[in-house]
């Protein structure tokens, strides 16, 4: 049987604050408003593995009102969520997502931002897609107020007693 889940998070942009996607650092004069790391992508993945498995989302898993989670990395987040997905038999197929930010490009930052998800996944490098666009000016994002990220994400589970 084959699940799909989506997942969605914006953060504001803060100054004073690390840039992180994907549990990669971004070289950058500004980052994202966040009780957690606010790794905007993985949160979007996390919630979107989540989903596939109709295990509720983040903040039910990790309330941001949980001192424990003040500046968490986010890679654990995700990493909990796949071993929950794991859990129920389901194995985790691919993984497509998106980064909305203006500013910086982050076009050089695409494999090792896959990699750092292939490798909080225990996934193929081959199984993560990562895609960047801007909000050519408009909207919050547009005007540089803030950053969002979508996910999807597909899991399998082996057909019982079959191939
Ligand atoms: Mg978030």
């Amino acid at each position: 049987m084959i699940r799909t889940g989506l997942g969605w998070d914006a953060h504001r942009l803060a100054y004073g604050r690390p840039l992180i996607l994907g549990g990669i650092s971004i070289p950058c004069s500004f980052g994202l408003e966040g009780h957690s790391d606010a790794d905007i992508l993985l949160h979007a993945i996390t919630d979107a593995l989540l989903g596939a498995a109709a295990l509720g989302d983040i903040g039910m898993h990790f309330p941001d009102s949980d001192p424990q989670w003040k500046g968490a990395d986010s890679a654990v987040f995700l990493a909990h969520a796949a071993k929950l997905v794991r859990e129920r038999g389901d194995r985790i197929v691919n993984v497509d997502s998106t980064v909305i930010l203006e500013r910086p490009r982050l076009k050089d930052f695409r494999q090792a931002i896959r990699e750092s998800i292939a490798r909080a996944l225990s996934i193929d490098l081959d199984c993560v897609s990562v895609k960047f666009k801007t909000a050519e000016g408009v909207g919050p994002v547009g005007k540089g107020e803030s950053a969002e990220a979508q996910a999807i994400v597909t899991i399998e589970r082996p057909a019982a007693g079959g191939q």
